[in-house]
């Protein structure tokens, strides 16, 4: 199992489980615990979180505040863009608030957005993330820390038992 005396560090498999809430808000964002299993120093968990769990040991907690930056972001003004409801297909029914991931053929890349308004000009997309601008409450527990293997440092991401990787 875990060896209590190794620390969060670079290059460690680190598993949690946290909980977290919006500044003023009393309700958690989950239903309960999330459990994480990461490799840490790969930027896998929100920045501020992850830097906060330098040194940090199994079965010690936290509690962090995360502003914005350190987050899902300061809240962009300008990341929305209006398309033309031509350019949905007829069969999909669009309301607002909805996600959506939208794929850009030139580049190949995917963007989650989300419908701000529907009106006669079409549907406004919102490109930021829905927790853009929001501070985070976030309650932490190291549950286990242990050194990555060379394969999952070679692959920048950590091997659970139960996953098959071909070579
Ligand atoms: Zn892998």
């Amino acid at each position: 199992m875990s060896n209590p005396s190794l620390t969060v560090n670079d290059g460690m498999v680190v598993s949690l489980v946290y909980t977290m809430r919006i500044e003023g808000d009393d309700e958690a964002l989950n239903d309960g615990p999330v459990s994480v299993s990461y490799l840490h120093g790969e930027s896998s968990l929100l920045p501020g979180l992850e830097e906060t769990l330098y040194g940090m040991h199994a079965g010690e907690e936290k509690n962090v505040v995360l502003e914005p930056d350190e987050a899902f972001g300061d809240y962009d003004p300008d990341a929305f863009e209006m398309v033309p409801m031509s350019e949905f297909p007829g069969d999909v029914e669009l309301e607002t608030g909805m996600a959506l991931e939208l794929h850009d053929e030139e580049t190949d890349e995917v963007y989650e957005a989300y419908i701000a308004e529907i009106n006669d000009e079409g549907v406004l997309l919102d490109f930021n993330h829905p927790l853009a601008g929001e501070t985070l409450h976030v309650h932490v527990r190291v549950t286990a820390v242990r050194p990555a293997t060379p394969d999952e440092l070679a692959h920048g991401h950590v091997h659970d038992e139960h996953e098959i990787h071909l070579n």
